[in-house]
């Protein structure tokens, strides 16, 4: 196995219209979602072999998203189905293309009652690289899920990946955001945060010193990601941008998601000591799976194939080697 996703599974409510608040969508269209489980389904797309754990309701959109997974190739043996709370929803409106607001159905949604003990432990141990998402911190059980999953990914010598995908509405304050996920810092490999989320963790949106201080609280990777602009890494030895590709951009939902997906799939298939060196060619790659995923609306529906993401890249003349 490749790389473990851990996290929410759940249906995305887009609106019917773009440049609209809440108050002015007039229909929402399910769309399967929930950030680990895209960047399951974008490493599976780019060929990697992946598998996702998390929880979703015993009912019909619960059914209908292992059904996605399935089709996709992602392995499902992780998934649980809860008999007391439904698949969660996340109505999302979206007043500008680069900008999404969320309303989470989720009073508690299946997602966030994962527990340690539904954990498949031999799955997690299996796998080179286990990925999260700050989502399943902010309630319990699944906070509790994540913490164990990360400790015994980690005795197995797995990297650990860690997207912040901070959600504002889902926690009871930012302080108590930043305490949880600043927590974990110490025992992830590899953090991404974007640059609102590099503010809210290190008061500063200088790029260049913000990484240097989350690198400072932990991570051995710290990879920030610049939306149009392109993204950036920083270890203890080096750090570098890697520009965007150019694209007729329409949604960015699923971006970040799409970009981490390809990140994993070309540190997975380093030696751990390589990964410095693997980093610029890797970025530029996670680059061009982002800037696909931008070009179409919803986040699974627009995640590139290998092929149409070394297509993106040899028309730009992008070398990944
Ligand atoms: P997040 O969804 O985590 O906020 P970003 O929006 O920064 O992440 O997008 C992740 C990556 O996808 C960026 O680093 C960039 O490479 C690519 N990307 C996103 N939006 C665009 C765009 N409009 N044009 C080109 N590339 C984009």
């Amino acid at each position: 196995m490749d790389f473990v996703t851990l996290g929410e599974l759940l249906i995305d409510m887009f609106p019917a219209e773009t440049g609209r608040h809440f108050s002015q969508v007039t229909a929402f269209l399910p769309k399967p979602g929930g950030a680990p489980a895209n960047v399951a389904v974008a490493g599976a797309r780019l060929g990697a072999q992946t598998a996702f754990i998390g929880k979703v309701g015993n009912d019909f959109f619960g059914e209908f998203l292992r059904d996605v997974l399935r089709q996709e190739n992602v392995d499902t043996r992780g998934l649980r189905f809860d008999d007391d709370a439904r698949t969660t929803l996340a109505m999302i409106a979206q007043p500008s293309a680069q900008h999404n607001e969320y309303i989470f159905y989720r009073n508690p949604g299946a997602d966030q009652r994962l527990r340690p003990d539904e954990l498949d432990r031999a799955l997690i141990t299996l796998a080179r690289a286990l990925h999260i998402g700050s989502l399943s911190l902010s309630a319990e059980p699944s906070r509790s899920a994540t913490l164990q999953a990360v400790q015994w990914a980690r005795a197995a010598g797995a990297l650990i990946s860690f997207d912040v995908n901070f959600r504002p509405a889902l926690w009871r304050s930012p302080d108590d955001a930043r305490a949880q996920i600043s927590a974990l810092l110490p025992h992830v490999a590899l953090v991404k945060v974007n640059e609102t989320e590099l503010e809210l963790l290190t008061a500063t949106n200088q790029v260049a010193a913000g990484s240097a201080q989350l690198l400072a609280r932990g991570p051995q990777i710290v990879i920030v990601t610049l939306g149009a602009q392109g993204s950036y890494f920083r270890t203890a030895r080096a750090d570098g941008f890697a520009p965007a590709l150019p694209v007729t951009a329409i949604d960015s939902t699923g971006c970040g998601d799409a970009f981490v997906g390809a990140l994993l799939t070309q540190l997975t298939r380093a030696d751990s000591r390589e990964l410095d060196a693997r980093l610029p060619a890797a970025l530029r790659f996670a680059n061009a799976a982002g800037a696909l995923t931008a070009t179409q609306r919803g986040a699974i529906p627009a995640l590139p194939t290998y092929p149409e993401t070394l297509a993106l890249l040899a028309a730009h003349n992008v070398a990944i080697s």
